[in-house]
């Protein structure tokens, strides 16, 4: 057995993955401060609990976060406490047992090619497209991680065939500009009606404001679908994968499993592409659930 956690901003959501196959103890943990002191004490509880209840679970631990990975900058709008701090080594000595660290897109595509809508293809890559991008690659069921452990910073490429305006002044939070994050996350797309229209809209409003004839928000969707179209299309040259699975809360844009495949045969030197587009299931617990199957993994 295997516990996975998914530090999700002001929750900790765990999972444990059993030797049949099957995820139990799906739990909730509030983070009452935004303190490494809290993270830790919330984790170091739930993995005494864990074990507790679980006398067989393996030592090992994986935990899916955006932020707090060694060496590299973390989000400054997720969790403070992550910014400048190596998490795996303060999860290590706080908790006594050792600990990986996995990305979202990592552990989204972990799961849902061992057990979800990629479930049997050779090779899924994942889109986590939520307050920030994250990607993970999947080869036979198996996550692959890089001599780097980035495979999958979709997110920190430049977007692809800009126009001459998406060239100007796009700041990203990893220090460099013009990265697909500043396009694709939700922060992102809401600053796109938001410079027009002056007015601060959600993905649900901007969407609903498009399906009302609001002309801006049909357009800001429209542009979103291009430039996630060419973004897919690069992940489809460089991996050729069986299957693309956008996840994260603006995975939930019903229109573009219809309007991403037609962008496609603009950029690929295939007219059809056999790549399919699939959204996660719509599960909590399915970071958590990632991250069990890599603690299996690394077990
Ligand atoms: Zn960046």
């Amino acid at each position: 057995m295997h516990l996975g956690l998914s530090i999700e901003n002001c929750v900790v959501n765990t999972a444990i993955l059993i030797d049949g196959g099957d995820f139990v103890w799906q739990n909730s943990y509030a983070l009452e401060r935004d303190k490494i002191g809290c993270l830790l004490a919330v984790c170091s509880d739930i993995s005494k609990h864990a074990h507790t209840a679980h006398p067989g679970l393996s030592e090992k631990i994986a935990v899916s976060t955006q932020g707090g990975f060694t060496g590299q900058p973390s989000p400054p709008d997720g969790l403070k406490c992550l910014i400048g701090t190596d998490l795996r080594s303060n999860l290590q000595a706080s908790l006594g047992r050792p600990v990986a660290l996995v990305s979202p897109g990592q552990a989204l595509a972990l799961y849902e090619s061992r057990f979800g809508v990629a479930k049997n293809c050779g090779v899924a890559c994942s889109l986590y497209l939520d307050s920030h991008v994250f990607g993970g690659v999947t080869f036979g069921e198996n996550l692959w991680r890089g001599a780097n452990r980035i495979v999958g910073a979709w997110g920190h490429m430049p977007l692809a065939w800009p126009v001459p305006h998406e060239l100007d002044g796009r700041d990203c939070w990893c220090g460099r500009n013009g990265c697909i994050d500043c396009f694709l996350s939700l922060s992102g797309l809401e600053n796109e009606y938001h410079t027009i229209t002056q007015t601060r809209l959600d993905i649900q409003a901007i969407s609903a404001a498009a399906n009302a004839s609001d002309l801006v928000a049909a357009n800001v969707l429209q542009v979103l679908d291009d430039r996630l179209g060419r973004t897919t299309a690069t992940i489809i040259n460089m991996f050729d994968p069986d299957v693309i699975i956008l996840g994260g809360r603006l995975a939930n844009l019903e229109r573009l499993y219809q309007t991403l495949p037609r962008k496609w045969p603009g950029y690929l030197l295939v007219e059809r592409s056999k790549t399919k587009l699939r959204k996660a299931g719509q599960d909590e617990f399915t970071l958590a659930k990632g991250a069990a199957c890599f603690a299996a993994d690394r077990s």
